[in-house]
């Protein structure tokens, strides 16, 4: 539970491209939506730090220790897209962001605003919220470059030392290693769980690839069942007890307290394969609520289904560690730089995640009024480029234009 002060300071990155313009359209829209919601009892105070192609211009540095002190100091923060260095020995300003903080979830829900367009033929049937967990798995960054030292040494462990005997490694082979701990995948699921009781959503599930690589996605789908059932008792119901009974008592008798659960209003907690999640998510989207999963799995369904309700111009995200309460909200797209400085951008992800950062502050009032606001003119067909190049009989707006309509 966060204690949120009246005047709230957010520090916020404002991101390179078309970074200075989404953002200055988002922060516009969010002073208004507060303003008006609390008629000046609660404002924000915004504090510009630098990262980026910015920050490296006027610091010599991508991401200057300042920024990181900030967003430890103030929690809360946002941020626009960045340039990532070539070749300075960082992999991603946003992974060092997220690293140095432990943000270990990545959380992006995913809506359908009417008139948006989409690929798919029920996109109002998509509504969900994935929770990737953001510091574990392939993506740990531990990985061996064939023709390197540590890669020829990594090798000669794997056959000398553990004795695999099942994969040949010829000559030119690289590696990489996906670890997963049961702390990690528990904080995860947690958040997960937690989030749907508390906003009453009907269930949690787990995707993973655990047929397959049993030790680590197996280790995931049990580590979170284990958790739900010892942690969250008698506010769910899983599949794994469903399964239980099933063996124990037959399908007759499992299917009677599934359905007594299911009237129970228990958040069932269920799990999908990942390969099955991809194409089950676009043909029964309804059927899902809240996901929670491995990075890389993450990383592939988050992509999916914000591609259903629109994509990176709109579907917003955020880096949480729910145990100190930091948090950065962040546009999921790139900088963009072909559009740059055109007013043809989207600010919709940056201040659709700025909306998470409003509900995260519990300022409900005023994010509930920028949703309904674009919902509005998404209805109105009144669009910036992007969507606009979409929809017929659609009205071109440009970022500040958007920004403009969205406040009156
Ligand atoms: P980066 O190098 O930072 O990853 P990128 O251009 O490779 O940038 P994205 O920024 O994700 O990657 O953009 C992919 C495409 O989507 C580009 O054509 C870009 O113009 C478009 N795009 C991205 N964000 C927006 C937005 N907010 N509004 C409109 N178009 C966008
Ligand atoms: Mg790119």
């Amino acid at each position: 539970q966060l204690t949120v002060p009246d005047i709230v300071t957010i520090p916020f990155i404002e991101g390179d491209g078309i970074g200075p313009e989404i953002t200055g359209a988002a922060q516009k829209v969010i002073n208004a939506a507060v303003t008006k919601a609390y008629n000046g009892k609660h404002s924000i105070e915004w504090k510009e730090v630098l990262a980026g192609g910015k920050a490296f211009e006027q610091t010599g540095s991508w991401l200057p220790d300042e920024t990181l002190a900030a967003f430890q100091e103030y929690l809360v923060g946002i941020k626009g897209p960045l340039t990532t260095p070539i070749g300075e020995g960082i992999r991603s300003l946003n992974v060092a962001l997220r690293q140095t903080l432990d943000l270990f979830v990545c959380l992006r829900p995913v809506r359908w605003f009417k008139g948006v367009p989409s690929p798919v033929i029920h996109p109002e049937k998509v509504n969900m919220f994935i929770f990737r967990e953001n510091t574990e798995d392939i993506y740990a960054g531990i990985e061996y470059m064939t023709g390197d030292a540590n890669c020829e040494k990594f090798k000669k462990f794997l056959i000398e030392e553990m004795g695999v005997t099942k994969v040949r490694f010829p000559e030119t082979s690289s590696f990489g290693v996906k670890p997963v701990s049961k702390e990690g995948s528990e904080r995860l699921v947690r958040a997960a769980i937690q989030f749907a009781v508390d906003r009453k959503l009907p269930s949690v599930t787990l995707v993973h690839k655990g047929n397959i690589m049993k030790f680590t996605e197996g280790a995931f789908k049990n580590w979170g069942y284990k958790l739900a059932e010892a942690e969250f008792g008698d506010k769910v119901f899983t599949m794994a007890e469903y399964q239980q009974i099933k063996k124990s008592e037959g399908k007759e008798a499992a299917d009677a307290v599934y359905k007594h659960a299911v009237k129970e209003v228990k958040i069932i907690v269920k799990d999908v394969i990942c390969d099955a999640f991809l194409q089950e998510s676009l043909l029964h989207p309804e059927e899902h609520s809240v996901i929670a999963t491995m990075n890389l799995n993450g990383d592939y369904v988050s992509d999916q289904l914000a591609a259903c309700v629109g994509g990176i111009g709109i579907a917003p995200g955020a880096n949480i560690n729910y145990n100190s309460g930091h948090a950065i909200f962040e546009a999921t797209h790139g900088t963009a730089p072909d559009i740059a400085g055109t007013g043809k951008a989207n600010p919709s992800s940056l201040l659709l995640s700025g909306v998470m950062m409003l509900d995260y502050l519990g300022w409900n009032e005023a994010s509930v009024l920028i949703e309904n606001a674009i919902e509005k003119l998404m209805a109105e067909r009144k669009m910036t480029a992007d969507l606009y190049s979409q929809t017929e009989n659609a009205t071109l707006l440009s970022t500040n234009e958007y920004a403009d309509a969205l406040i009156s």
